[in-house]
């Protein structure tokens, strides 16, 4: 292919504004458009399968508890149906077929999954789910996200699912759709005596902080099925204290605009996991990327991105080299920048095995500095490690680079959660704010910061539910659940507000004086 110029959110492609758009801004913030036949996300059919045959599910006719949501499909002016890749999935052939064909069928009929209200599709996932408990196989969602929000949600929840696995019957106050409630009353009947056990096992399990939720609540269960990588790393953590000891299988590489690689080792943890590109499934380019800064850490000027070199097709990668990706699509998506950064990890039969590094966009820049989406998650994972003293947790965290009033500086927003009757003491959390400064190793942010070119960190710390206010805001806005990422920085003022109205405190970093 000749040198014609990518398309890219500085060089968009005529042919399909409306995703170079939504790539220029917050990526989370708007649901993502496409009138492709997506083969995204066909995670629920995924199956382990070895040499032998099938690992896991062992048997045919089990169910699946799939986590997942469609939000609603509308027509272009062109006559073309949109949505979210999701939706357009969920709502085909494919769907089904894939459930015949791998005799395993998700727990919620169609009405649950595409009503376009999570928090009634969410009571229903978890109602049908427990009603077939026996007979899950698997649970799946598209992200790791909303795994663990619906079973943090299920924590407030459990004694009125219980109530209607009794009755028989279906909360009229959770679910208000009348097509949904059709369509989940059609499959319920009174079952007291399961009521009755799973009841004690969540008063059981509400005792032990809900650590082990899915295989005691789902004794059949063989793994767990979702993106776990990238930005949905955060999550790991208490997708394991739900999931115990049962296999986190991380899902394949994809996305809206072209499905890209297979997870070939499905025993693979997260933190080693590669995705196999399959050559056929679009037109793969990769711009070779050299961080700057690592190649000239003496310099006094620091270019605010990677440099790049000439795209390369797929054939001509080279192990431990990182690469932006590049597709050029059936869809008619053409030398398309995808914005994620990947390094070549090996190669299976000649095709590269790729890591997923992060979404190429600074999202952390005030002068010479430039961090990642990796480099905050890296300083938020070390910092908050320091809130066990305390018995909290993270709950969510995103970021804003302040630069109304000089010098500028980072300000982090946490939500916590603390355990029942504890308090999260200040010094713990003044103590985080320091280790966090101190975690950014940018070469520009550590010089900035120690000539005061940029002020020291801010932590604040909002109130419980502001991340859930924040995801309602981006839901109202059309995005959908299944593919929801809570922006990990933002100059959103809507966001902005959410935020600031909710901080109870803030600390300043003493890392640098
Ligand atoms: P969407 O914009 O909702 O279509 O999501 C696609 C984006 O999600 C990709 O461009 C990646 O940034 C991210 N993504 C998809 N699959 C993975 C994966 N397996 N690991 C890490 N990030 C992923």
């Amino acid at each position: 292919m000749g040198m014609t110029p990518l398309s890219s959110p500085k060089n968009p492609s005529p042919l399909s504004p409306s995703v170079q758009e939504r790539r220029m801004e917050d990526p989370s913030m708007y649901h993502s458009l496409t009138t492709a036949r997506s083969p995204l996300f066909k995670s629920s059919s995924w199956q382990l399968l070895t040499d032998q045959g099938r690992v896991f599910p062992l048997r045919a006719g089990g169910r699946i508890l799939e986590l997942i949501y469609s939000s609603k499909q509308f027509k272009t002016k062109g006559g073309l149906t949109a949505g979210t890749a999701t939706t357009h999935y969920y709502a085909s052939e494919e769907f089904k077929t894939k459930q015949k064909c791998t005799e395993s069928f998700t727990c919620s009929p169609l009405e649950v999954i595409s009503e376009g209200d999570y928090k009634q599709s969410t009571y229903c996932h978890l109602l049908l789910g427990l009603y077939f408990c026996d007979q899950v196989d698997f649970v799946t969602s598209a992200f790791a996200y909303s795994m663990v929000h619906v079973f943090t949600a299920f924590e407030g929840l459990w004694e009125e699912i219980c109530h209607d696995i009794r009755q028989g019957s279906l909360s009229n106050s959770r679910v208000t759709s009348p097509r949904m409630r059709r369509a989940v009353l059609e499959h319920l009947s009174p079952n007291p005596s399961l009521a009755l056990k799973i009841e004690s096992k969540c008063r059981e399990l509400q005792r032990l902080d809900w650590c082990c939720t899915i295989p005691e609540l789902w004794p059949n269960a063989k793994y767990i099925y979702s993106i776990m990588t990238g930005s949905m790393q955060p999550y790991l953590k208490k997708l394991r204290h739900y999931a115990g000891e049962l296999p986190l299988v991380c899902a394949d590489y994809g996305s809206t605009e072209s499905w890209i690689g297979v997870n070939l080792d499905p025993y693979a943890p997260p933190q080693t996991v590669t995705f196999t590109v399959i050559p056929t499934l679009a037109y793969f380019e990769f711009i070779p990327l050299v961080n700057s800064q690592h190649k000239r850490p003496t310099d006094d000027v620091i270019d605010l991105d990677y440099q790049e070199d000439e795209p390369l097709p797929l054939s001509q990668v080279k192990l431990g080299q990182q690469y932006e990706l590049v597709l050029t699509t059936y869809t008619g998506l053409y030398r398309y920048r995808l914005g994620d950064v990947v390094e070549v990890a090996s190669f299976y039969k000649g095709a590269p095995q790729l890591t997923f590094v992060c979404r190429r966009k600074l999202i952390l820049t005030i002068n010479i500095d430039k961090n990642t989406e990796k480099d905050l998650q890296l300083a938020v994972e070390r910092s908050s490690q320091l809130l066990v003293q305390c018995r909290a947790e993270l709950v969510d965290f995103t970021s804003h680079a302040d630069t109304s009033k000089h010098p500028g500086h980072y300000v982090i927003y946490w939500e916590i959660k603390v355990k029942d009757g504890d308090e999260i003491r200040d010094r713990v959390l003044q103590e985080c704010c320091r280790e966090m400064d101190a975690a950014f190793a940018d070469y520009g942010y550590v010089v900035s910061r120690r000539t005061n070119s940029i002020g020291p960190l801010e932590l604040r710390l909002v109130k419980d539910g502001t991340f859930g206010n924040i995801l309602e805001h981006y839901i109202s806005n059309g995005a959908t659940m299944s593919q929801y990422k809570t922006p990990r920085c933002t100059n959103n003022p809507v966001l902005l507000r959410i935020l600031d109205h909710n901080t109870v405190k803030h600390f300043w970093s003493t890392a640098y004086g």
